[in-house]
């Protein structure tokens, strides 16, 4: 019996939605706020129990702060973006509320995101007595409890490589499957990875490779990105002798073409020019012509394959292992009216939301995934629509 408040009304916070619905034993009460409230309608419109909705700027603090004096919520699942972070955990602060996310801060105007900003919260959240969990998405999210859960299987772990395809097709010139200016800015940033104790920069889409994906989805080439869950898993797995840490994805070169062309005209870039007498961001102008993602849903076909290989040894044997999930654009469509990308975050963000409502993870303080009990999240991405596979190689 718990009160969630989803903050948020796009493709994740739509997935999400859905799930939360689904596990109605846990979640009796459930209100979508978000900066168009006619969206969150929309959404309301198409759940099959009826929930509240609400208009809120995520980030005004007195406004969050109001909602959830009115709402009361037992957990926040902030599903907006990146930018609102720190507001929406300022406000569950005030209130006395836990806090859980998908994506870790990102200041407006620097694409720039490490967890810093937010684990400096980590003693008022202690002090007030509830719980941030952090990165409650697919990757980062599961891709931290897959880790944590691999752990028993090895003495040492020498290389984690976190790899993400996506390997359906929206029959578009380009776009991308999530906010498209995330996404952009994801990928335009200088690559980063561990290895021997530090972290190396890399120039953007520096390195890249050929992986075979099972499932059918055969050899794609993936390229090395930056991403936050290194941030916390690198000194995670130090004391099993983690000497390289890797986080990879695939691109079509189609894609790859595209964003070259669009960075070297300076479509991409996030300070502020001015045109005809206005200010404009050039990468939210693109933003703004490109397909919106909730659109590409009933056009996806194809699936997603995300998952982390982990290589070491147990007992003085070589180990090596990949744990994954594969999940379908089409059935992610026909269940939620949202793709697979929106999918794979919307239900482990369910799942976060889920484990501090039930107290199956406990605080106080700020959280990574990998910190918790793996096993009781394993076992709710079985039931909830994301089933884990193993290769053992
Ligand atoms: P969308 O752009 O589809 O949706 C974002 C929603 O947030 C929109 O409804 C938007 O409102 C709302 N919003 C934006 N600003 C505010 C504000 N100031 N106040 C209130 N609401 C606001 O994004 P996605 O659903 O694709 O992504 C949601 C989050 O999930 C992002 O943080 C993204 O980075 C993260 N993510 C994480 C992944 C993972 O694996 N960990 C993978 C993919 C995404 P409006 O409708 O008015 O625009």
């Amino acid at each position: 019996m718990s009160r969630v408040l989803i903050i948020g009304a796009g493709g994740v916070a739509t997935v999400a939605a859905h799930k939360c619905v689904q596990a109605s034993d846990v979640f009796t009460d459930i209100m979508i706020a978000s900066r168009t409230e006619s969206r969150c309608k929309k959404l309301a419109a198409a759940l099959k129990r009826p929930v509240q909705t609400a208009q809120v700027d995520a980030d005004n603090v007195p406004q969050l702060v109001e909602l959830i004096k009115s709402f009361r919520p037992d957990v926040v699942l902030n599903l907006a973006l990146p930018y609102q972070d720190l507001h929406i955990m300022d406000a569950c602060l005030e209130t006395g509320v836990d806090y859980v996310d998908a994506a870790n801060y990102e200041p407006p105007d620097v694409a720039h995101f490490e967890y810093s900003w937010q684990w400096a919260y980590r003693d008022r959240f202690r002090e007030k007595g509830i719980t941030a969990l952090l990165g409650s998405g697919f990757d980062p999210g599961v891709s931290n409890v897959y880790t944590a859960w691999e752990k028993q299987y090895f003495d040492v772990i020498d290389t984690l490589d976190i790899i993400d395809c996506n390997a359906g097709d929206n029959g578009q010139a380009f776009a991308t499957n999530f906010n498209p200016e995330i996404n952009i800015r994801e990928v335009t940033a200088k690559g980063k990875y561990y290895k021997d104790g530090q972290f190396i920069e890399t120039e953007p889409l520096e390195f890249s490779k050929m992986f075979d994906f099972p499932a059918g989805i055969g050899p794609k080439k993936i390229y090395l990105l930056w991403h936050e869950e290194l941030e916390s898993l690198a000194p995670y797995l130090k004391p099993y002798g983690l000497k390289e840490a890797r986080f990879w994805m695939t691109f079509s070169d189609n894609y790859i073409k595209h964003l070259e062309v669009l960075q070297d005209v300076g479509m991409t870039r996030i300070d502020p020019v001015i045109y005809e007498g206005h200010e404009i961001i050039p990468l939210q102008f693109l933003k703004a012509l490109l397909p919106d993602p909730a659109s590409l849903g009933p056009l996806t076909k194809g699936k997603t394959c995300i998952g982390c290989l982990l290589q070491g040894s147990k007992d003085g044997k070589p180990v090596k292992r990949f744990v994954y999930n594969v999940c379908d654009h089409e059935e992610s469509f026909r269940e939620t009216g949202a793709q697979a990308v929106s999918y794979t975050t919307g239900v482990p963000a369910m799942i976060g939301a889920m484990m501090l409502a039930t107290g199956t993870w406990k605080g106080p303080g700020v959280f990574n995934m990998e910190e918790f009990d793996p096993a009781p999240f394993m076992q709710k991405l079985n039931e909830y629509g994301l089933p884990w596979e193993e290769i053992v190689y």
